[in-house]
Parts: structure tokens; sequence; C-alpha cells
């Protein structure tokens, strides 16, 4: 049995004892420990090709460490005290933790769990106590409640962000490198000034 997920730092459950945030792709950072885990098991099952795989591992391993840098410095340019990413659920925790920024969510890192009003009224006063100036909706999540949110505290719905899923063929997060950088980009376009994103790493 093969487990990508060997070597990443796990962050805990903020709401389930013993159970772990599943969600550790969202830093691009795990991404490569993932890429590596995958290219030894490749190798593995198949000796005859390693040195194709090993070629192809080592592309796309550059295509992830400029993501990773692009990311963290697309994220310094928002002011430190704005660099609070509001969602529905709880996906982001790995993101925040890799290029420091606060994430707060209506649910937890599921999306089965229902919001309660406590989880409301947490978001909203960090809103406030933020001036945070969007929330951000996820493209598999029902956007009702944070829009309500948003209303309440006439602050902007910032886009849409893909969290549990990839976008579909034809979106701007079709594949995971497009996925993170569509997230990155969104949230600084929205939350400071108008960023145009670098397209350099793509293809
Ligand atoms: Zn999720």
């Amino acid at each position: 049995m093969l487990r990508i997920t060997e070597g990443i730092d796990v962050i805990g459950s903020l709401q389930y004892e013993n159970s772990s945030d599943p969600h550790a792709w969202m830093s691009a950072a795990n991404g490569l420990i993932y890429i590596e885990n995958i290219k030894n098991a490749l190798i593995e099952l198949r000796p005859s090709s390693k040195e194709a795989i090993e070629a192809n591992y080592e592309t796309y391993k550059a295509k992830l460490v400029k993501l990773d840098q692009d990311i963290e410095a697309e994220i310094k340019k928002i002011p430190v005290d704005q660099r609070v990413l509001i969602t529905s659920h709880d996906a982001f925790q790995y993101f925040g933790d890799r290029y420091n920024v606060r994430l707060e969510a209506i649910m937890g890192i599921s999306t089965e769990a229902q919001a309660q009003t406590s989880d409301i009224i947490r978001v909203t006063k960090v809103i406030q106590e933020n001036k945070v100036p969007a929330v951000f909706i996820e493209s598999t999540i029902n956007p009702k409640m944070l829009q309500q949110i948003a209303k309440d505290n006439k602050v902007k719905i910032g886009g849409e962000l893909y969290a549990d899923s990839l976008g579909d063929e034809e979106s701007s997060g079709s594949t995971y490198i497009d996925m993170l950088w569509h997230n990155t980009s969104n949230n600084s376009g929205c939350s400071f000034t108008k960023i145009t994103p670098s397209r350099e790493f793509r293809k």
C-alpha cells in the first residue's frame, strides 16, 4: 500500500479529537512531498522506466517549487493585518500555515456539519475586528450562509475557491497548479489591489 501523504506534517482537527485535517494539498510544499512519494512508488513498480519517471518528476518538481515561491510572494503583497481568509469550510489551514494567512471558516473540516449560531457570531467578529473586506465561497459548497454574512457585514464576496475538488476543464482551476494559483490570486486581487498574476509557470 502506498500512502502519498507519508512525511507530511499533519495538522490536527480543531473540531474532532484524534483526527487530522485532510486538506494537506493546499500547500505546494506538501505537493512536493506527494510527488516524491508517487515518483518512488512508480519506480518501484516499473524499474525499467526509472529514467523517464525521474525526468518527468524533475520537470514537475521545478513547477511546484516556482508555484510555492509565487504564492508566498503574492501573499506578501497583502498587509499583514489583512491576511485573513474567511471561507465556508475549514479547508485552508495548510495553506495558511505555509503562507502565513489566518483562517476562519464557518464550518469545520467536514462539509457535512451544520454551522451553529456561535460560528456565525465568531466569524462576524473576525470580519469586524480585522476590517476584512471580503469572504470567499467554495466551488463545492452552497454559498447561502456566507452570502448572508457578507450582506450583514457589508463586505464583498471575493470569488470562488477550489477546496475539495479541481474545477472543470475550462475553469481556471483545472489542474493542481492552476487550482492553488487561482485560490491565491483571487484572494489578493480582492482584498488588496488588483494584481496581474504571473502565469509563466503554467503549461
Ligand atoms: Zn474539505
